[in-house]
């Protein structure tokens, strides 16, 4: 392998670097041409050429695969153009917006949601006009408690233009948090200088930082000091995932990176079910397999390390807790809720809720899966 001190953005790039394989070149830059490809030397380091199924590779290098739209596929699969009043805002739920401010990222996840709008072709950088008027926009509605950046990369940007947007948003009385959205601690850890983490912060008000990652081995040491910087400047951060097929949709490795979360001082927040954008089939698994997996996923770790698994609708309805569910409602629907509940336990057994007189409490099993030993 060679090393290299820029983003690869081309097929022949990807094959000078090991990445790809030359003869493959061409088909893939089909693919570079209608979804923007970028891969950092972080992520480049990550990806263990060896490996065919290489679960970093499979995030961020380009497949032929995509070039397959399924007919409910769609190139805004969660309808945020529907919902937007100006440009770069988006305003589904009353009391928080998103704010666009640019989109471009430093790496292009072969399962984005917005490929069709992001990249080097995609839509514009907000101009400082189009951010002045989401300010105002934000101004004038009171109900927005909370300013979520998200793009594209916000922290993309310089932190003296990052700076100058969240203490704008800082200084509106109503907003009480802002939270940035955000994949560069894992595919740019260096860009997390101590300016970047002054610009977040505002006094008296709370930064919160969401990180997308989906595989334990983007949780590098530069990954978590990254993080580190930020939590310890007193920006409390979450997780998100996507649950992606051959990537985390596994007991395993999905037990490991929440795990690693955890451990990094970041709590998971959201796994996501893999949303219907563009080229993306060979990537998405199905609700059944990630309830399935979160089922396990309950009896295997700590509380701590458990995100809530949301389906974004299709069509702008917004997120939605998608299970599994333990409770069933069983008998008659009273005034006050049905005569009982069937509540399923963490073995897979069945218990009556209030147990009745006739349910004897069943016997501790010695050992089950959740005690098991993980290695
Ligand atoms: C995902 C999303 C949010 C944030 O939702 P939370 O459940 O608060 O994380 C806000 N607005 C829009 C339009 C979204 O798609």
């Amino acid at each position: 392998m060679t090393s290299h001190r820029k983003t690869l953005r081309t097929a022949a790039e990807l094959a000078e670097h090991g990445l790809v394989r030359p003869q493959d070149a061409a088909a893939l830059d089909a693919v570079a041409a209608r979804y923007a490809v970028a891969v950092t030397p972080a992520i480049a380091a990550l990806i263990d050429r060896s490996d065919p199924d290489d679960p970093i590779a499979r995030q961020f290098l380009p497949d032929p695969a995509e070039l397959d739209t399924a007919d409910e596929e769609r190139p805004d699969p969660i309808g945020d153009d529907a919902m937007s009043p100006v440009e770069g805002v988006v305003h589904r739920y009353p009391d928080r917006v998103l704010l666009k401010l640019v989109h471009v990222c430093p790496v292009y996840c072969r399962f984005c949601f917005r490929r069709a709008m992001v990249g080097p072709g995609g839509r514009p950088t907000l101009s400082p006009k189009k951010i002045a008027a989401a300010l105002d926009y934000v101004r004038g509605h009171r109900e927005i408690f909370e300013v979520i950046l998200t793009g594209g990369d916000p922290l993309i940007l310089a932190p003296d233009k990052l700076a100058a947007v969240v203490q704008a948003l800082g200084a509106i009385a109503h907003v009480k948090v802002v939270r940035v959205h955000t994949r560069v601690p894992v595919a740019v850890p260096e860009a997390i200088t101590a300016a970047l983490v002054e610009a977040l912060k505002i006094p008296g008000k709370a930064t919160y930082v969401v990180l997308h990652a989906n595989h334990p081995r983007e949780l590098t040491e530069n990954a978590r000091d990254a993080c580190g910087r930020l939590i310890d400047a007193g920006i409390p951060m979450l997780s998100q995932s996507v649950l992606l097929r051959g990537v985390n949709d596994d007991d395993k490795t999905l037990a490991e990176l929440m795990r690693s979360f955890v451990a990094a001082r970041i709590k998971p927040y959201y796994l996501h079910h893999g949303d219907l954008a563009p080229g993306t089939g060979h990537l998405r698994t199905t609700l059944a397999e990630g309830q399935a997996l979160m089922r396990r996923l309950r009896g295997r770790v700590s509380g701590l390390a458990q995100p809530t698994y949301v389906l974004d609708l299709p069509g702008g309805a917004g997120k939605v807790p998608v299970g599994p569910t333990h409770a069933v409602p069983v008998g008659g629907c009273e005034p006050g809720g049905p005569a009982h509940w069937e509540i399923e336990d963490l073995q897979g057994r069945t218990h009556t809720y209030p147990p009745g007189p006739e349910d004897a409490d069943p016997a501790p099993e010695e050992d089950w899966d959740g005690r098991e030993s993980e290695s």
